[in-house]
């Protein structure tokens, strides 16, 4: 098991406890993954998430936005439970899926600058 030092007493703590067994001092670097920090949930809002990035996606393809929408709002319902996993999982999948359109648009301009190349060489 991974430890760390207090800051505080120097005391070996195992790094999964937020609270120096030796003199009570607590670890404000609270890691995400951890499942032992849900205190903060309710207030902050998800950080997993990104309207921006769904809208950008709905304008673009509203398909792809569609799907991106729907795993927004259910990461942040995650988020609201206090479940952080899932909020972090569905974020990730709302923030992929927001991408696809801009990968579409990437490879429609990249074939419409091959095509204009293409047809400059065949004129010359
Ligand atoms: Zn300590």
């Amino acid at each position: 098991m991974a430890a760390r030092n207090c800051p505080e007493c120097g005391g070996l703590v195992a790094s999964t406890i937020n609270v120096c067994p030796h003199c009570g001092f607590i670890f404000n670097d609270s890691t995400p993954s951890s499942p032992s920090t849900n205190t903060r949930n309710g207030q902050s809002p998800n950080p997993y998430t990104s309207l921006v990035w769904s809208i950008v996606a709905l304008v673009l393809f509203w398909p792809a936005g569609v799907v991106s929408l729907v795993y927004y709002f259910k990461s942040d319902t995650s988020w609201e439970d206090g479940n952080i996993f899932y909020a972090e999982h569905y974020g990730k999948t709302s923030i992929t899926w927001a991408k696809v359109p801009m990968w579409i648009m990437l490879g429609c301009f990249a074939l419409i600058f091959i095509g204009l190349i293409l047809a400059v060489a065949v004129e010359a």
